[in-house]
Protein backbone atom coordinates (compact mmCIF):
# COMPACT_ATOMS: atom_id res chain seq x y z
CA UNK A 1 0.00 0.00 0.00
CA UNK A 2 0.77 3.78 -0.27
CA UNK A 3 1.40 3.37 3.62
CA UNK A 4 3.94 1.10 3.43
CA UNK A 5 1.39 -1.65 5.02
CA UNK A 6 0.20 -4.89 3.75
CA UNK A 7 -3.44 -3.58 4.63
CA UNK A 8 -6.29 -1.83 2.54
CA UNK A 9 -8.50 -0.73 5.17
CA UNK A 10 -11.94 0.46 4.72
CA UNK A 11 -14.97 1.62 7.07
CA UNK A 12 -17.08 -1.45 8.60
CA UNK A 13 -19.41 -0.58 11.58
CA UNK A 14 -19.91 -3.73 13.72
CA UNK A 15 -21.35 -5.12 16.86
CA UNK A 16 -20.30 -7.63 19.62
CA UNK A 17 -23.09 -9.44 20.49
CA UNK A 18 -22.22 -10.46 24.75
CA UNK A 19 -24.64 -13.16 25.65
CA UNK A 20 -26.98 -14.76 23.48
CA UNK A 21 -29.96 -13.13 24.69
CA UNK A 22 -33.30 -14.48 24.64
CA UNK A 23 -36.81 -15.49 22.61
CA UNK A 24 -39.61 -16.53 24.80
CA UNK A 25 -43.46 -16.68 23.83
CA UNK A 26 -45.21 -15.19 26.94
CA UNK A 27 -48.74 -15.88 25.93
CA UNK A 28 -50.51 -17.07 23.40
CA UNK A 29 -54.07 -19.02 23.00
CA UNK A 30 -53.81 -21.39 26.10
CA UNK A 31 -51.28 -18.60 27.60
CA UNK A 32 -48.76 -20.81 26.71
CA UNK A 33 -45.02 -20.48 27.68
CA UNK A 34 -42.28 -21.34 26.71
CA UNK A 35 -38.43 -20.07 26.68
CA UNK A 36 -36.80 -21.07 23.57
CA UNK A 37 -33.47 -22.70 23.27
CA UNK A 38 -30.20 -21.19 22.30
CA UNK A 39 -28.56 -22.84 19.86
CA UNK A 40 -31.39 -25.10 18.45
CA UNK A 41 -34.42 -22.59 17.90
CA UNK A 42 -32.95 -19.19 17.61
CA UNK A 43 -29.36 -16.91 16.96
CA UNK A 44 -29.06 -13.78 18.70
CA UNK A 45 -29.14 -10.94 16.11
CA UNK A 46 -25.59 -9.68 14.95
CA UNK A 47 -26.67 -6.25 15.02
CA UNK A 48 -28.80 -6.05 17.14
CA UNK A 49 -29.77 -3.13 19.66
CA UNK A 50 -28.71 -4.15 23.32
CA UNK A 51 -32.75 -4.20 25.82
CA UNK A 52 -35.28 -6.26 25.25
CA UNK A 53 -38.10 -5.59 23.56
CA UNK A 54 -41.90 -7.35 23.70
CA UNK A 55 -45.06 -7.29 21.81
CA UNK A 56 -48.14 -8.93 19.94
CA UNK A 57 -46.30 -11.20 16.57
CA UNK A 58 -47.72 -10.26 13.44
CA UNK A 59 -46.24 -12.12 10.65
CA UNK A 60 -45.56 -10.00 7.44
CA UNK A 61 -44.24 -12.16 4.84
CA UNK A 62 -41.48 -11.07 3.05
CA UNK A 63 -41.61 -7.62 4.62
CA UNK A 64 -41.07 -5.82 1.15
CA UNK A 65 -43.74 -2.45 0.21
CA UNK A 66 -42.75 -2.93 -3.32
CA UNK A 67 -45.99 -0.86 -4.36
CA UNK A 68 -44.70 -0.29 -7.99
CA UNK A 69 -44.55 -4.02 -8.26
CA UNK A 70 -48.10 -4.35 -7.18
CA UNK A 71 -47.35 -6.13 -3.42
CA UNK A 72 -46.98 -4.59 -0.26
CA UNK A 73 -46.67 -6.98 2.72
CA UNK A 74 -47.34 -4.53 5.10
CA UNK A 75 -50.99 -3.59 3.20
CA UNK A 76 -53.64 -2.91 5.45
CA UNK A 77 -51.68 -4.05 8.59
CA UNK A 78 -50.69 -2.72 11.66
CA UNK A 79 -47.16 -3.65 12.93
CA UNK A 80 -46.70 -0.17 15.62
CA UNK A 81 -45.58 -1.76 18.69
CA UNK A 82 -45.58 -5.09 17.21
CA UNK A 83 -43.04 -8.12 16.92
CA UNK A 84 -42.52 -8.76 13.09
CA UNK A 85 -42.11 -12.99 12.04
CA UNK A 86 -40.43 -12.02 8.40
CA UNK A 87 -38.74 -13.79 5.88
CA UNK A 88 -35.50 -13.70 4.38
CA UNK A 89 -35.03 -12.77 0.70
CA UNK A 90 -37.56 -12.53 -1.92
CA UNK A 91 -41.36 -13.51 -3.00
CA UNK A 92 -39.57 -13.80 -6.48
CA UNK A 93 -37.52 -16.61 -7.13
CA UNK A 94 -36.36 -16.01 -11.30
CA UNK A 95 -33.04 -15.05 -12.28
CA UNK A 96 -33.76 -12.69 -14.77
CA UNK A 97 -34.36 -9.15 -16.09
CA UNK A 98 -37.34 -9.21 -13.31
CA UNK A 99 -35.40 -9.81 -10.77
CA UNK A 100 -33.57 -6.30 -11.13
CA UNK A 101 -36.77 -4.52 -10.02
CA UNK A 102 -36.83 -6.92 -6.68
CA UNK A 103 -32.81 -6.61 -6.04
CA UNK A 104 -33.10 -3.61 -3.82
CA UNK A 105 -35.72 -5.56 -1.65
CA UNK A 106 -33.85 -8.39 -1.10
CA UNK A 107 -31.30 -6.33 1.43
CA UNK A 108 -31.50 -7.10 4.84
CA UNK A 109 -30.77 -3.42 5.53
CA UNK A 110 -33.93 -2.31 3.37
CA UNK A 111 -35.96 -4.78 5.47
CA UNK A 112 -35.32 -3.65 9.17
CA UNK A 113 -35.55 -0.09 7.87
CA UNK A 114 -39.29 -0.22 6.81
CA UNK A 115 -40.14 -2.48 9.99
CA UNK A 116 -38.27 0.42 11.97
CA UNK A 117 -40.16 2.82 9.96
CA UNK A 118 -43.38 1.27 10.58
CA UNK A 119 -43.15 1.38 14.32
CA UNK A 120 -42.20 -2.29 14.53
CA UNK A 121 -39.81 -2.80 18.04
CA UNK A 122 -38.59 -6.13 17.47
CA UNK A 123 -38.32 -8.88 14.64
CA UNK A 124 -37.85 -12.68 14.52
CA UNK A 125 -36.37 -13.35 11.33
CA UNK A 126 -36.94 -16.50 9.80
CA UNK A 127 -33.83 -19.13 8.81
CA UNK A 128 -31.70 -19.59 11.53
CA UNK A 129 -28.06 -18.64 10.22
CA UNK A 130 -25.70 -16.07 12.19
CA UNK A 131 -25.43 -13.04 10.09
CA UNK A 132 -24.07 -9.74 10.40
CA UNK A 133 -24.82 -8.46 7.05
CA UNK A 134 -27.88 -6.32 8.52
CA UNK A 135 -27.96 -2.94 10.25
CA UNK A 136 -28.17 -1.77 14.08
CA UNK A 137 -30.38 0.36 14.25
CA UNK A 138 -31.40 2.36 17.95
CA UNK A 139 -33.94 0.00 19.83
CA UNK A 140 -35.07 -2.20 17.34
CA UNK A 141 -34.18 -5.83 19.04
CA UNK A 142 -33.88 -9.39 16.45
CA UNK A 143 -33.25 -12.66 16.48
CA UNK A 144 -33.00 -15.50 14.02
CA UNK A 145 -35.49 -17.80 14.20
CA UNK A 146 -35.66 -21.47 12.85
CA UNK A 147 -38.39 -22.49 10.22
CA UNK A 148 -39.58 -25.07 13.38
CA UNK A 149 -40.11 -22.15 15.83
CA UNK A 150 -42.11 -20.47 12.92
CA UNK A 151 -44.17 -23.34 12.33
CA UNK A 152 -45.12 -23.78 15.75
CA UNK A 153 -46.04 -20.10 16.36
CA UNK A 154 -48.29 -20.83 13.76
CA UNK A 155 -50.04 -23.11 15.94
CA UNK A 156 -53.30 -22.23 17.08
CA UNK A 157 -53.83 -19.71 13.69
CA UNK A 158 -55.86 -22.05 11.39
CA UNK A 159 -52.78 -21.75 8.92
CA UNK A 160 -49.03 -23.97 8.56
CA UNK A 161 -46.41 -21.75 8.25
CA UNK A 162 -45.03 -23.88 5.29
CA UNK A 163 -47.88 -23.72 3.05
CA UNK A 164 -48.21 -19.74 3.85
CA UNK A 165 -44.53 -19.29 2.66
CA UNK A 166 -45.24 -21.43 0.14
CA UNK A 167 -48.06 -19.79 -1.71
CA UNK A 168 -46.72 -16.61 -1.19
CA UNK A 169 -44.00 -17.30 -3.50
CA UNK A 170 -46.49 -19.00 -5.74
CA UNK A 171 -48.95 -16.40 -5.94
CA UNK A 172 -46.46 -13.28 -5.18
CA UNK A 173 -49.27 -12.89 -3.33
CA UNK A 174 -48.78 -11.09 0.41
CA UNK A 175 -50.46 -12.92 3.31
CA UNK A 176 -49.55 -10.92 6.51
CA UNK A 177 -51.93 -11.40 9.41
CA UNK A 178 -51.68 -10.72 13.09
CA UNK A 179 -50.63 -14.57 15.02
CA UNK A 180 -52.17 -13.53 18.84
CA UNK A 181 -49.47 -14.66 20.24
CA UNK A 182 -46.67 -12.45 22.79
CA UNK A 183 -42.83 -12.66 22.40
CA UNK A 184 -40.33 -11.64 24.10
CA UNK A 185 -36.90 -11.00 22.86
CA UNK A 186 -33.71 -10.18 24.80
CA UNK A 187 -30.53 -9.24 23.25
CA UNK A 188 -27.18 -7.79 24.94
CA UNK A 189 -25.17 -6.24 21.93
CA UNK A 190 -22.54 -3.15 21.44
CA UNK A 191 -22.12 -1.33 18.29
CA UNK A 192 -19.08 0.15 17.03
CA UNK A 193 -20.34 2.73 14.51
CA UNK A 194 -16.86 4.25 13.46
CA UNK A 195 -15.12 0.78 13.01
CA UNK A 196 -13.01 0.00 10.77
CA UNK A 197 -11.51 -3.29 8.75
CA UNK A 198 -9.14 -4.71 6.19
CA UNK A 199 -7.79 -6.50 3.52
CA UNK A 200 -4.35 -8.05 4.10
CA UNK A 201 -2.65 -8.48 1.00
CA UNK A 202 0.49 -10.10 -0.76
CA UNK A 203 2.48 -10.38 -3.91
CA UNK A 204 4.79 -11.92 -5.93
CA UNK A 205 6.50 -10.08 -8.47
CA UNK A 206 6.65 -11.05 -11.76
CA UNK A 207 9.88 -12.20 -13.28
CA UNK A 208 9.71 -11.18 -16.84
CA UNK A 209 9.87 -7.36 -17.65
CA UNK A 210 7.44 -7.61 -20.31
CA UNK A 211 4.80 -9.84 -18.91
CA UNK A 212 5.22 -8.60 -14.42
CA UNK A 213 3.18 -5.63 -15.85
CA UNK A 214 0.17 -8.04 -15.84
CA UNK A 215 -1.09 -9.66 -12.78
CA UNK A 216 -3.57 -12.81 -11.25
CA UNK A 217 -5.70 -11.82 -8.27
CA UNK A 218 -5.67 -14.62 -5.64
CA UNK A 219 -8.56 -13.75 -3.27
CA UNK A 220 -10.60 -15.26 -0.48
CA UNK A 221 -12.37 -13.70 2.98
CA UNK A 222 -10.96 -13.87 5.58
CA UNK A 223 -13.43 -13.05 8.40
CA UNK A 224 -16.08 -15.34 9.53
CA UNK A 225 -19.25 -14.27 11.33
CA UNK A 226 -17.56 -13.66 14.69
CA UNK A 227 -19.31 -14.81 17.82
CA UNK A 228 -22.75 -14.15 18.39
CA UNK A 229 -23.98 -15.66 21.46
CA UNK A 230 -20.74 -18.25 21.48
CA UNK A 231 -17.83 -18.65 18.90
CA UNK A 232 -18.84 -19.28 15.00
CA UNK A 233 -15.30 -20.57 13.88
CA UNK A 234 -15.83 -20.68 10.35
CA UNK A 235 -13.68 -23.45 9.68
CA UNK A 236 -14.63 -24.19 6.13
CA UNK A 237 -16.36 -20.58 5.48
CA UNK A 238 -14.06 -19.55 5.39
CA UNK A 239 -10.72 -20.61 7.13
CA UNK A 240 -10.41 -22.87 4.37
CA UNK A 241 -10.24 -20.90 1.16
CA UNK A 242 -7.61 -18.56 2.79
CA UNK A 243 -5.47 -21.56 4.11
CA UNK A 244 -5.67 -23.07 0.91
CA UNK A 245 -4.15 -19.59 -0.83
CA UNK A 246 -1.65 -19.24 1.84
CA UNK A 247 -0.30 -22.89 1.31
CA UNK A 248 -0.17 -22.34 -2.65
CA UNK A 249 1.66 -18.77 -1.54
CA UNK A 250 3.96 -20.68 0.67
CA UNK A 251 4.63 -23.44 -2.84
CA UNK A 252 5.18 -20.56 -4.73
CA UNK A 253 7.45 -18.15 -2.85
CA UNK A 254 9.32 -21.37 -2.09
CA UNK A 255 9.65 -23.22 -4.98
CA UNK A 256 12.37 -21.12 -6.88
CA UNK A 257 10.17 -21.24 -10.29
CA UNK A 258 10.01 -17.62 -10.56
CA UNK A 259 6.40 -16.37 -12.05
CA UNK A 260 6.56 -13.98 -15.11
CA UNK A 261 3.64 -12.40 -14.48
CA UNK A 262 2.93 -10.67 -11.35
CA UNK A 263 0.45 -12.66 -8.35
CA UNK A 264 -1.43 -10.34 -5.97
CA UNK A 265 -3.08 -12.36 -3.08
CA UNK A 266 -5.86 -10.55 -1.10
CA UNK A 267 -7.10 -11.88 2.23
CA UNK A 268 -10.73 -10.04 1.91
CA UNK A 269 -11.74 -8.57 5.53
CA UNK A 270 -15.83 -7.59 5.91
CA UNK A 271 -17.13 -10.32 3.71
CA UNK A 272 -20.03 -11.13 5.97
CA UNK A 273 -20.81 -7.87 6.70
CA UNK A 274 -21.27 -7.53 3.45
CA UNK A 275 -18.52 -7.90 0.97
CA UNK A 276 -16.80 -4.35 2.27
CA UNK A 277 -13.30 -5.76 1.54
CA UNK A 278 -13.97 -6.73 -2.09
CA UNK A 279 -15.87 -3.72 -3.41
CA UNK A 280 -13.09 -1.43 -1.80
CA UNK A 281 -10.70 -3.33 -4.25
CA UNK A 282 -12.30 -2.92 -6.89
CA UNK A 283 -13.39 0.58 -5.88
CA UNK A 284 -9.66 1.42 -5.35
CA UNK A 285 -7.85 -0.98 -7.34
CA UNK A 286 -4.35 -2.65 -6.34
CA UNK A 287 -3.51 -3.30 -10.07
CA UNK A 288 -4.77 -1.25 -13.01
CA UNK A 289 -8.03 -3.34 -14.18
CA UNK A 290 -6.89 -3.75 -17.74
CA UNK A 291 -3.94 -5.82 -16.77
CA UNK A 292 -5.56 -8.07 -14.84
CA UNK A 293 -6.02 -11.89 -16.45
CA UNK A 294 -8.23 -12.65 -13.73
CA UNK A 295 -9.47 -12.94 -10.49
CA UNK A 296 -9.81 -16.56 -8.79
CA UNK A 297 -11.59 -16.81 -5.17
CA UNK A 298 -11.87 -19.40 -2.92
CA UNK A 299 -14.85 -19.63 -0.71
CA UNK A 300 -15.87 -22.59 1.14
CA UNK A 301 -13.17 -25.35 -0.11
CA UNK A 302 -12.43 -27.85 2.42
CA UNK A 303 -15.15 -30.50 2.62
CA UNK A 304 -15.36 -33.11 -0.22
CA UNK A 305 -13.44 -35.30 -2.75
CA UNK A 306 -14.21 -33.10 -6.36
CA UNK A 307 -13.39 -29.70 -7.73
CA UNK A 308 -15.71 -27.57 -8.86
CA UNK A 309 -14.60 -24.28 -11.47
CA UNK A 310 -17.18 -22.01 -11.19
CA UNK A 311 -17.21 -19.93 -14.69
CA UNK A 312 -14.57 -22.16 -16.23
CA UNK A 313 -16.69 -23.35 -19.47
CA UNK A 314 -17.04 -19.57 -20.65
CA UNK A 315 -12.97 -18.86 -19.78
CA UNK A 316 -11.61 -22.20 -21.28
CA UNK A 317 -7.94 -20.37 -21.57
CA UNK A 318 -8.16 -20.00 -17.65
CA UNK A 319 -9.70 -23.48 -16.51
CA UNK A 320 -7.68 -25.38 -18.99
CA UNK A 321 -3.83 -24.81 -16.98
CA UNK A 322 -6.15 -26.18 -13.64
CA UNK A 323 -7.89 -29.15 -15.80
CA UNK A 324 -4.14 -30.04 -16.93
CA UNK A 325 -2.74 -30.06 -13.76
CA UNK A 326 -5.98 -32.14 -12.21
CA UNK A 327 -5.37 -35.06 -14.95
CA UNK A 328 -1.88 -35.06 -14.54
CA UNK A 329 -1.18 -34.98 -11.02
CA UNK A 330 -4.76 -34.54 -8.49
CA UNK A 331 -7.04 -37.27 -10.57
CA UNK A 332 -9.74 -35.22 -8.78
CA UNK A 333 -13.29 -35.21 -10.35
CA UNK A 334 -13.30 -31.84 -11.76
CA UNK A 335 -16.65 -30.10 -12.93
CA UNK A 336 -16.69 -26.70 -14.73
CA UNK A 337 -19.58 -24.35 -15.62
CA UNK A 338 -20.73 -21.24 -17.90
CA UNK A 339 -20.63 -17.76 -16.39
CA UNK A 340 -23.41 -16.65 -15.88
CA UNK A 341 -25.24 -13.23 -15.40
CA UNK A 342 -26.67 -12.78 -11.73
CA UNK A 343 -29.53 -10.79 -11.53
CA UNK A 344 -29.29 -10.12 -7.94
CA UNK A 345 -27.88 -9.17 -5.40
CA UNK A 346 -23.69 -9.87 -5.23
CA UNK A 347 -23.65 -12.31 -2.87
CA UNK A 348 -19.64 -13.40 -2.60
CA UNK A 349 -16.39 -11.74 -3.55
CA UNK A 350 -15.86 -13.03 -6.73
CA UNK A 351 -19.63 -11.78 -7.58
CA UNK A 352 -18.39 -8.09 -6.76
CA UNK A 353 -15.26 -8.71 -9.18
CA UNK A 354 -17.86 -10.12 -12.20
CA UNK A 355 -20.00 -6.99 -11.82
CA UNK A 356 -16.98 -5.19 -12.14
CA UNK A 357 -16.12 -6.47 -15.51
CA UNK A 358 -13.27 -8.61 -14.10
CA UNK A 359 -12.93 -12.08 -15.79
CA UNK A 360 -13.58 -14.51 -12.66
CA UNK A 361 -13.28 -18.14 -11.36
CA UNK A 362 -14.60 -19.17 -8.18
CA UNK A 363 -12.75 -22.61 -6.94
CA UNK A 364 -14.89 -24.89 -4.68
CA UNK A 365 -15.67 -28.78 -3.59
CA UNK A 366 -17.93 -31.04 -4.73
CA UNK A 367 -18.95 -34.78 -3.19
CA UNK A 368 -19.39 -33.46 0.53
CA UNK A 369 -18.27 -36.07 3.06
CA UNK A 370 -18.93 -34.06 6.27
CA UNK A 371 -22.19 -32.27 6.94
CA UNK A 372 -22.02 -28.44 6.13
CA UNK A 373 -22.83 -26.13 8.54
CA UNK A 374 -23.38 -22.86 7.64
CA UNK A 375 -22.95 -19.77 10.00
CA UNK A 376 -23.19 -22.24 12.39
CA UNK A 377 -21.38 -22.88 15.64
CA UNK A 378 -20.22 -26.49 14.19
CA UNK A 379 -18.29 -25.05 11.75
CA UNK A 380 -15.08 -26.07 13.23
CA UNK A 381 -12.13 -27.99 12.11
CA UNK A 382 -14.40 -31.14 12.36
CA UNK A 383 -15.96 -30.29 9.71
CA UNK A 384 -13.25 -30.31 7.11
CA UNK A 385 -11.79 -32.74 5.07
CA UNK A 386 -7.76 -31.98 4.86
CA UNK A 387 -7.12 -33.69 1.74
CA UNK A 388 -9.06 -31.88 -0.35
CA UNK A 389 -7.67 -28.95 1.07
CA UNK A 390 -4.11 -30.05 -0.10
CA UNK A 391 -4.92 -31.33 -3.05
CA UNK A 392 -6.63 -27.31 -3.35
CA UNK A 393 -3.52 -25.87 -2.70
CA UNK A 394 -1.56 -27.82 -4.97
CA UNK A 395 -3.86 -27.10 -7.77
CA UNK A 396 -3.82 -23.62 -7.32
CA UNK A 397 -0.45 -23.88 -7.24
CA UNK A 398 0.32 -25.88 -10.44
CA UNK A 399 -2.54 -23.63 -11.79
CA UNK A 400 -1.00 -20.43 -11.23
CA UNK A 401 1.72 -20.62 -11.93
CA UNK A 402 0.62 -21.77 -15.70
CA UNK A 403 -1.43 -18.91 -16.26
CA UNK A 404 1.37 -16.28 -15.17
CA UNK A 405 3.86 -18.03 -17.63
CA UNK A 406 2.17 -19.00 -20.61
CA UNK A 407 2.38 -16.01 -22.72
CA UNK A 408 -0.71 -17.15 -25.00
CA UNK A 409 -2.87 -16.18 -22.38
CA UNK A 410 -4.92 -13.06 -22.73
CA UNK A 411 -6.07 -10.27 -21.23
CA UNK A 412 -10.08 -10.34 -21.95
ZN1 LIG B 1 -17.94 -17.33 2.77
Amino acid sequence: MSDGTYLQYFPNAYSDVLNHGSVTLLAGINNQYKDYKFPDDYFPGSNSASGTVSGEIVYVGFGISATELGYDDYKNIDVKGKILLMETGLPYNGNDSTLLKWEKYSYHRYKFQRAKELGAVGLLYISKIANPNTSYLEGFVYAHTSESVAEELFDGTGRKYSETNAAIKKNIQPNSFAINKKVQISASTKHFPDSRSCNVVGIIEGADSILKSEAIILGAHLDAVGSPGCLFPGALDNASGSVNILAAAKALAASGVKPARTILFIFFGGEECGLYGSTKSVESPLWTKEKVICMINLDMVGNGTGFRISNGKSFPDLLSPFADANEKYLHRDLSSSEARVNFGRPRTDAAVFDKAGYRTLSLGTTGNVKPVYYHHPLDNTDALTPEIMEDSAKLLYLGILELANNPNIGIY
